[in-house]
């Protein structure tokens, strides 16, 4: 069987997909290498660079790495290449410190079983990331990305996943802001050690696990300012809200907070519960991420896409 630079088959099954929050489509390989390469492809859009609408973002292509008869990882569809205009095949230096710094945090958070092209030490390809792992550990990752995004919350949780050690992803941001971590969203030794101490103090069932409990308490420390939460109140943001510049009140806490949250790569602001200029902007530019119309106010779409 002919197999790509990285061992995986040539010419597997495969589709074509949409990065969630873009319109942008690859083709890649069915299975957990397509689903590892997906997340980090959603993930670039979200914290590093948006994805540009432009045919630039390939997937699938059979085809020797250019200049070398090596198969690309491309024909075994378990590399893509993101923004490849902004980011031609050699040059370096097309990503700031800061967008490196967030590219390595999304491989650790896939445990770093996709490798970027700007870290190869010949030739960079910084559009370019593949899978560089066994199937056995592409899977087990997939495996806790399916598990941990879009599998159904736990009862009573109030829509957040039951977060813990391993655990990636908004939900984790979202305890470690509240502990006064730093909201990098991987849940680690650190995490683990404060949402213990937390429980305790709480008199909670010391476990390190954010479930259903630890949530609806966290909650409730927030005075309820962490709409879907449950178990503190009423969702501040009621059906039909509309928040913009000038608003103020524990609706605009929670809007601040969410971003905040979520989106630590751009959103810095005070949840001091007045919609600013500084709101303003980081609502349009989540909105331009998301593909909603970027005017800055938060109404019933924005909100529902930030589930508040
Ligand atoms: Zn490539």
């Amino acid at each position: 069987m002919a197999v790509s630079q990285n061992g995986w088959p040539v010419d597997p099954a495969r589709r074509s997909r949409t990065v969630p929050g873009t319109n942008v489509r690859v083709v890649v390989a069915d299975g957990p290498a397509g689903d590892v390469l997906v997340w980090v492809l959603a993930q670039f859009d979200r914290r590093v660079e948006d994805l540009d609408a432009g045919a630039d973002d390939w997937g699938y292509a059979n085809r020797p790495i250019r200049g070398s008869t090596i198969t690309s990882n491309h024909a075994s569809a378990t590399a893509v290449d993101a923004n490849a205009t902004r980011h031609p095949l050699g040059k370096r230096g097309t990503f700031t410190a800061g967008q490196v710094a967030e590219i390595h945090r999304i491989l650790s958070e896939v445990d770093n079983v996709v490798r970027w092209g700007g870290d190869y030490t010949g030739r960079r390809d910084e559009m370019h990331f593949e899978i560089n792992a066994s199937y056995a550990r592409v899977a087990a990752v997939a495996a806790r990305l399916n598990g941990g995004t879009p599998a159904p919350p736990a009862p009573g949780s109030g829509g957040h996943a039951t977060v813990k050690r391993g655990s990636a992803g908004a939900d984790v941001a979202l305890v470690q802001r509240y502990l006064g971590l730093k909201a990098d969203g991987i849940f680690g030794a650190d995490t683990e050690a404060a949402v213990k101490r937390y429980q305790s103090a709480q008199h909670l069932t010391a476990d390190g696990i954010v479930g259903p409990a630890t949530w609806a308490r966290i909650a409730a420390g927030l005075g309820g300012s962490v709409p879907g939460t449950g178990g503190g109140g009423p969702a501040p943001a009621q059906p039909g809200t509309t928040l913009k510049r000038g608003s103020q009140g524990p609706a605009v806490t929670a809007l601040q907070r969410r971003l905040n949250a979520w989106y630590p790569a751009y959103s810095h602001l005070t949840a001091d519960g007045v919609y600013g200029v500084g709101t303003e902007s980081v609502v349009k530019e989540f909105q331009r991420r998301a593909g909603l119309t970027a005017d800055g106010i938060a109404g019933p779409r924005t909100l529902a896409a930030l589930k508040l």
